[in-house]
């Protein structure tokens, strides 16, 4: 009998089934491959400091370290580049903004984030940048897209990955195992992204979905060492002259098609910050796993012991999914308790 089935292999199945293959636990992977998932779309972006108070996120020096560490270890196993150090030029829209920056500055807290420079003017034939702008240290990219497909063939590798789409009709829960196709393990642990809203065990779970749409631009003679964050992001993609400019978050959509309404939306908000010309190059979309309190929903359904879920990574999955995945390894193998802000309990205590 396997120690765990685990379904989907986006950022969030590949770390849980890493962190457990770890721990020396035996498993499946089931994933029907589908290269518009979230992970895939993801422009790969850790950033420390966001929002229009230049907040630091939660949990930012515990989760970054964690996951830029994580990345460079596959960095070594896999003999490729997967992660970047970003230098992230977030602009001021405003002397209110500049003065605020300037308080947070003061903050030891941000130290390791803010540098309490000259303020930084960029090109005004390239960039609308009226208040300038300030560097934020310690972001990163990750060739997401990448990184799962090199993880993808590591699964194969070892046999552990089943290529197709879950059928919950074949799934059958007793007391102490669950039965897939002929195939008996100890717990099954759902990783299935946006999917997770038609996952019979977990209905209860107040997902808030959020599309996202990214368009992918060729500008030239552009910044091609860093990230410009206005009222979007302008991030280089690696290739010449190419940059990633995302994303909008919809919350009332009808299916995960890149539209016309979205890219208005960026092309829009990209005129308020790009005065270079660019020509347009492909147009992406994808569904996050948004949660209504922003936080991972990690535990086992109260009535089903053995079934799991590992989800609500929402729109940080890449620092988000390394750190829980550890941390549910944790609790899976060695009993360790469930942050109580992560923990799907919080949901069924609300009633
Ligand atoms: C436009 C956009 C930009 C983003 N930018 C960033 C960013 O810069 N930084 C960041 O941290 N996050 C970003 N995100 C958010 C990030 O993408 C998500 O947090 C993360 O990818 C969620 O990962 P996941 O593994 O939960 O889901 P997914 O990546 O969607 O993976 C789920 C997997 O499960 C599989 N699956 C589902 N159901 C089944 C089934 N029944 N049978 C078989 N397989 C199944 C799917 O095929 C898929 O492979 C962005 C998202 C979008 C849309």
């Amino acid at each position: 009998m396997l120690d765990f089935i685990i379904v989907g292999q986006g950022i969030a199945g590949s770390m849980l089934s890493w962190f457990l293959m770890k721990e020396n636990q035996t498993l499946l992977l089931i994933d029907e491959l589908n290269t518009s998932s979230a992970t895939h779309v993801a422009s790969g972006i850790t950033n420390p400091i966001t929002g229009r108070k230049f907040v630091k996120t939660w949990l930012a020096d515990e989760l970054i370290p964690f996951s830029q560490a994580t990345f460079q270890q596959f960095e070594e196993l896999f003999s490729e580049q997967l992660l970047y150090p970003l230098s992230i030029i977030k602009l001021f829209d405003s002397v209110k903004a500049q003065n605020d920056w300037s308080l947070r500055c003061a903050s030891p807290e941000y130290l390791p984030y803010l540098k309490n420079e000259e303020i930084i003017y960029l090109d005004t034939q390239k960039v609308k940048n009226d208040f300038g702008g300030f560097e934020i240290n310690g972001g990163s990219k990750l060739e997401a897209s990448k990184f799962l497909t090199l993880y993808r063939n590591l699964l194969k590798q070892k046999e552990v990955l089943l290529e197709e789409k879950f059928n919950f009709e074949e799934l059958q829960v007793s007391e102490t195992s669950i039965v897939y196709k002929g195939k008996s393990a100890k717990r099954i642990i759902f990783c299935e992204g946006a999917n997770a809203i038609q996952n019979p065990y977990f209905k209860f779970l107040p997902f808030q979905l959020a599309k996202g749409e990214c368009l992918i631009l060729k500008i030239e003679d552009f910044y091609a060492d860093r990230v410009i964050n206005g009222e979007v992001f302008i991030m280089p993609t690696g290739n010449k002259d190419e940059y990633y400019i995302g994303s909008t978050h919809e919350w009332n959509f009808d299916d995960a098609q890149p539209s016309e309404k979205g890219k208005n939306e960026l092309l829009g908000n990209l005129s308020t910050v790009l005065k270079s010309p660019y020509q347009i190059v492909d147009h992406k979309a994808a569904i996050r796993p948004t949660v209504k309190d922003r936080r991972p929903f990690i535990g086992f359904n109260p009535q089903y012991k053995n079934v799991g879920i590992f989800n609500g990574m929402g729109t940080k999955g890449i620092s988000l999914a390394p750190y829980f995945a550890n941390h549910f390894t944790q609790h899976l193998v060695h009993s360790a308790p469930i942050m109580s802000e992560v923990d799907i309990q919080r949901v069924l205590k609300q009633g």
